[in-house]
């Protein structure tokens, strides 16, 4: 059986779903692998390291061969249009509001899986790529908002004077989060943090960081089971907006990543807050693909909003993307290994496997998923 590694056709994606490692991997498990000419270029993986590696480099008219696709995004119509029947499409598939997307592909036969609902439990957490990219997301946060910085992050004392630390806050503790505080931490900042997350409180104090919250009853009942964050109450908000807004005057450089699954970003930062900040100082809004966390922010750019950097790059696990990629292809090759079965060597879909369930999103023409079953052609 042949699994084809594509070429990204966005060329924003500066990430490929193989690394040197999984192909060899694929080999292992009994595939023969294709690898689109250049598929790891920006990656920094050159052609002949993954054809070392046992891969054959082909061209995108090789897809039409293929009994599983591996790609970073959801296949654009003309990508579809170049795949068999019955393949297996493995990506990012971004599937909420895009029906029709997710109708082109169960009337093209394919049977696709979105990376992106794995489900949180132990056995998929090596497959987890919301938090493998939500990580390095964190990382390079911290990095593009020292490079817009026009301070240093650490104190310095020198012979001249002392430099004081930078100020970082971050909103939103969960993986990029989490990451970001330790970055932050890293370089010598004196970090805050917040969450709605009662969980969260303590994480961020074993970063070094201080938590900084409205620790109301509702905020201790703030958890999903599955461990996500909760929209809040109206009242709750005013209530942390209020501390937040006198806690952000004091801070440098404000870092926000808050996401409710399957909302828009709460808005966290308004304007007069930003306003209340020193003059360079600097916000990063990881939400901004979300709608943004930050009152002002623009997707793809630095914005100056009332003397404030706000820095709303999109795909900002594409800014790392040769970290990302090793990564990325980790879990999809992780996942891979779970339809195959282990005596027959050979492609063997479980529909009744809880991975399957929570990630198959088309299959034998139909949308499939419980939650996007609506997405008729
Ligand atoms: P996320 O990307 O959905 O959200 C980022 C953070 O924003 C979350 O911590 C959330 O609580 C926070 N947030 C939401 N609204 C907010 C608001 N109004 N103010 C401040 N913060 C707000 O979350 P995530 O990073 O994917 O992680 C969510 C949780 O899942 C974390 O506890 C994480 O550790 C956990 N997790 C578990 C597993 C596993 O068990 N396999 C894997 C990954 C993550």
């Amino acid at each position: 059986e042949i699994v084809f590694v594509s070429r990204e056709i966005d060329p924003a994606e500066n990430r490929v779903a193989a690394s040197v490692e999984t192909v060899k991997k694929m080999k292992s498990l009994g595939f023969d692998v294709i690898v689109e000419a250049g598929a790891g270029l920006a990656s920094r993986i050159a052609d002949g390291e993954y054809e070392a590696a046992g891969a054959r480099i082909g061209m995108a008219a090789d897809a039409k061969s293929a009994d599983v696709v591996l790609k970073v995004r959801r296949p654009a119509d003309k990508e579809i249009k170049g795949y068999k029947a019955g393949a297996i499409v493995i990506a990012i598939m971004d599937p909420y509001g895009n029906d029709k997307a997710l109708a082109a592909m169960a009337k093209a036969g394919l049977t696709t899986f979105a990376m992106e609902l794995m489900p949180r439990i132990t056995r998929a957490q090596s497959m987890d790529v919301l938090s493998s990219q939500a990580n390095l997301a964190g990382y390079q946060a911290v990095i593009d908002a020292a490079c817009e910085y026009d301070r240093a992050m650490p104190m310095m004392m020198t012979a001249a004077g002392t430099v004081p630390a930078a100020k970082v806050f971050v909103m939103g503790a969960g993986v990029a989060g989490l990451q970001a505080i330790a970055t932050a931490r890293r370089l010598g900042a004196a970090v805050s943090a917040t969450d709605v997350r009662p969980a969260a409180k303590e994480q961020v104090a074993s970063l070094g960081a201080k938590f900084i919250a409205v620790e109301d009853e509702e905020f201790k009942a703030a958890e999903t089971a599955g461990g996500y964050a909760k929209e809040m109450s109206k009242e709750y908000q005013a209530k942390q907006a209020a501390l937040v807004a006198e806690h952000i005057a004091k801070q440098d450089i404000v870092i926000t990543t808050a996401l409710i699954p399957g909302r828009p970003a709460p808005r966290l930062v308004t304007r007069d807050m930003l306003k209340s900040m020193k003059a360079g100082s600097i916000a990063v809004d990881l939400a901004v693909e979300r709608g943004g966390n930050v009152e002002g922010v623009e997707a793809g750019k630095v914005a100056e909003v009332e003397g404030v950097k706000v820095i709303g790059y999109l795909n900002v696990p594409g800014r790392i993307a040769a970290s990302a990629s090793l990564l990325y292809a980790k879990n999809l090759v992780t996942f891979l290994e779970t339809l195959v079965g282990k005596e027959t060597r050979a492609l063997a879909v479980n529909p009744d496997d809880e991975l399957v369930k929570a990630t198959m999103l088309t299959r034998d023409g139909a949308v499939v998923h419980p939650n996007f079953a609506t997405a008729q052609m």
